[in-house]
């Protein structure tokens, strides 16, 4: 499939330039181009803060406010969340949430965009894996997966227990947004 029938088939209107600023830069073209591949579905959400790439269900779901808001953030979050998508598995984890907020801090850093990718720059992603570990958690501290007391585990999970993994943190997402929602 072309980019062009990708787009008009599986992404929001309203993410068709930044999703092609995405496709075409350096830091990120093989992560759009994995969404592309894989026919990944991008939708936003009204009852959801921030973004998450559902892997299993082949989807990510991004915050409609956020996108209206702030078109630097839009740009950052797409590269993020088709990182998820380039990973591939089934679960995610500190170590993955690392390398997408690193992939987002490069393409702010590539595209000249005047804006601060939460507590992330292509420096900062130098530091110890610790330290980036608690940057990570610093981005939203309520977050179900991976805020202050955020479950998910810090290394990747593989084979059986990533299958497992992602069924835990798929509970846990859908929980949020049914709280989210009656709240
Ligand atoms: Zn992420």
């Amino acid at each position: 499939m072309n980019l062009e029938d990708y787009l008009k088939s599986r992404v929001d209107p309203l993410l068709h330039d930044d999703f092609k600023r995405v496709f075409d830069s350096q830091v990120a073209h093989t992560s759009a181009l994995a969404c592309l591949s894989h026919n990944t579905r991008i939708v936003l959400k009204d009852n959801i803060s921030g973004a998450v790439t559902l892997t299993p269900l082949n989807q990510i779901w991004i915050e409609r406010r956020g996108v209206m808001a702030n078109p630097n953030w839009r740009i950052a979050t797409l590269a993020h969340e088709s990182r998820h998508v380039l990973q591939g598995g089934w679960s995610t984890s500190f170590e993955r949430e690392i390398d997408a907020y690193c992939v987002g801090a490069q393409i702010v850093a590539e595209l000249g965009l005047n804006y601060q990718y939460f507590n992330f720059t292509p420096n900062s992603c130098n530091d110890t894996f610790e330290q980036l570990v608690q940057r990570v958690r610093s981005v939203y501290p309520p977050h179900p997966l991976y805020g202050a007391n955020g479950p998910a585990p810090l290394k990747q999970k593989h084979g059986l227990a990533d299958a497992f993994e992602a069924l835990r943190q798929l509970w846990l997402l859908l929980l949020e947004q049914r709280r989210a929602q009656s709240a």
